[in-house]
């Protein structure tokens, strides 16, 4: 057994963690990464990189098959998953090497290993004791099931839902939330028979409802079969299918069903709680600046409640690593986390809902605008419908900005410098948004909002 201290040791390398492990690096602090698989963890591996992959080969099928309504003459012949996987490992493997060589080119000491927290500070890995004056929890998520429903055969995660090497013909969809609906926009596109079983009110529930409303008709056009408010009861596997039972006394008939309800903390018999980390229903408390209640042992990405997002990882791990280096940095809002559904139409959307801001401010105190894409001539061009909806506090910046239509995630980016920069629609009506992009229908929606709609009635 050997002992070896650092400034920081950080169990998980995945967004959270290995983003904890650059800053510290860059801080001048010496650091410890302890990672049992490969370094990026989910996103890299098993979430954002290769389920985005896959959702471009779905593009290419779908713009293959319309082809001609472009004046293009292009057959679409079928769907060769081994060529769609190579092309997704092709794009992993490249981010990976990229990752490894980045986190090797710093004074990091990554350990390969199953980590387990022994003393407040201190990370057990094959028997040697790595103890950091801090330490960073980062050890992720797992693929969450519902009580009594067993993961095997025909009922499967999004982990094995990416490693298929056929085409389903036909999929049931438990949970209609990001990853629900992003495979039931892949496996469509690929042309499985696709239903989705929501249990709340709607598609994306989390979603401000005019979004859900707007996603749930444009997945009726294509042929995306969803129940919403409807629980399953329970699922039967044969050798050629699956039957799943929902409450209502329905049955549904499917080649396989994939259990998307949402993702639980990695977090159970690796000491935390031992040590003292308060914990609630597996996850891990921290306060605002994302100190657990072990001083000096901090805590990042999705055992943190709130939004499992890859960049809510990397901030926190930026931050924690600033924290640590004493350059005290603004607490992460995270109201102003920009979230993306990148299913066809795509979702984004930054700050808060109608509801949520009528709550905050009254209803009387903000306004709300809607700009059809209808009104976007790069819209018009791609095929796409949509909108894009403002929220705003009366004489008061913008608090919210929802939108979907085809890529529309690339928008997020000016969309989350608007709420974020608390900027009001006046400010952004007078900036300049070039002639015809899509990025257009966001200067046109604050043109209306800021009372001088252009390219809209008022
Ligand atoms: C299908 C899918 C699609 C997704 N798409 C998106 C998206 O488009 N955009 C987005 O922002 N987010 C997306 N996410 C979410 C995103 O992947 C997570 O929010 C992000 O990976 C969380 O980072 P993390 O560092 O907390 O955990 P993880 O990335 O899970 O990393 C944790 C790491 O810790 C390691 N580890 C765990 N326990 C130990 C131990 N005891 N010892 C050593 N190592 C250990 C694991 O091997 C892992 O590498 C998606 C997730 C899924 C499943």
């Amino acid at each position: 057994m050997a002992e070896f201290n650092f400034d920081v040791v950080i169990l998980g390398g995945g967004s959270g963690g290995y983003a904890a492990a650059l800053r510290s690096a860059q801080l001048g602090k010496t650091v410890a990464l302890v990672e049992k698989d490969k370094l990026g963890g989910t996103c890299l591996h098993r979430g954002c990189i290769p389920t985005k992959a896959l959702l471009h080969s779905a593009e290419v099928a779908d713009v293959t098959k319309d082809a001609a309504a472009y004046g293009i003459g292009a057959q679409f012949t079928g769907v060769d998953m081994l060529g769609v996987n190579k092309y997704r490992d092709g794009i992993v493997d490249r981010l990976f090497k990229g990752l490894t060589g980045l986190v090797n080119s710093k004074a990091i000491t990554v350990v390969a290993g199953e980590g387990r927290l022994t003393g407040p500070k201190t990370v057990t890995v094959n028997g040697d004791n790595y103890t950091g004056q801090n330490v960073v929890l980062a050890s992720g998520s797992y693929s969450r099931s519902l009580p009594g429903l067993e993961i095997g055969g025909r009922v499967i995660t999004s982990e094995t839902a990416l490693q298929l090497e056929f085409v389903p013909s036909s999929v049931v969809i438990l949970g209609g939330g990001v990853i629900g609906v992003e495979f039931a926009s892949i496996w469509k596109s690929f042309g499985s028979d696709v239903t989705i079983v929501e249990g709340l009110p709607s598609l994306v529930p989390n979603e401000d409802p005019s979004i859900s409303k707007a996603l749930e008709r444009a997945y009726r056009k294509r042929g995306i079969n969803f129940k919403t408010g409807v629980r399953f009861s329970g699922v039967q596997q044969s050798d050629t299918g699956v039957v799943v039972s929902l409450e209502s006394g329905e049955t549904i008939s499917a080649e396989l069903l994939l259990v998307a309800v949402g993702r639980g903390p990695n977090t159970a018999g690796l000491g935390y709680e031992e040590q003292g980390v308060q914990m609630d229903r597996g996850f891990v408390l921290t306060n605002e600046r994302l100190q657990t209640s072990v001083a000096g042992v901090y805590a990042a990405g999705d055992i943190v409640p709130g939004l499992q997002l890859a960049h809510r990882g990397f901030q926190q791990g930026i931050f924690i690593a600033e924290e640590i280096a004493g350059l005290n940095p603004a607490v992460i809002d995270e109201n102003g986390i920009p979230k993306v559904t990148y299913c066809e139409p795509e979702i984004a959307s930054v700050g808060l809902t109608e509801a949520k801001a009528a709550e905050k401010f009254g209803a009387d105190n903000i306004s709300t605008y809607e700009y059809n894409l209808g009104g976007n001539g790069k819209s018009q061009i791609l095929g796409t419908a949509g909108f894009i909806k403002l929220i705003r506090k009366n004489d008061g910046p913008v608090i919210g900005v929802h939108m979907i239509g085809s890529r529309v995630g690339e928008q997020i980016g000016e969309a989350q410098l608007i709420v974020n920069w608390e900027a009001y629609p006046e400010d952004v009506a007078t900036l300049i948004h070039a002639h015809p992009t899509m990025n257009e229908a966001i200067g046109e929606a604050h043109l209306a909002l800021a009372g001088k709609p252009l390219h809209a009635h008022a």
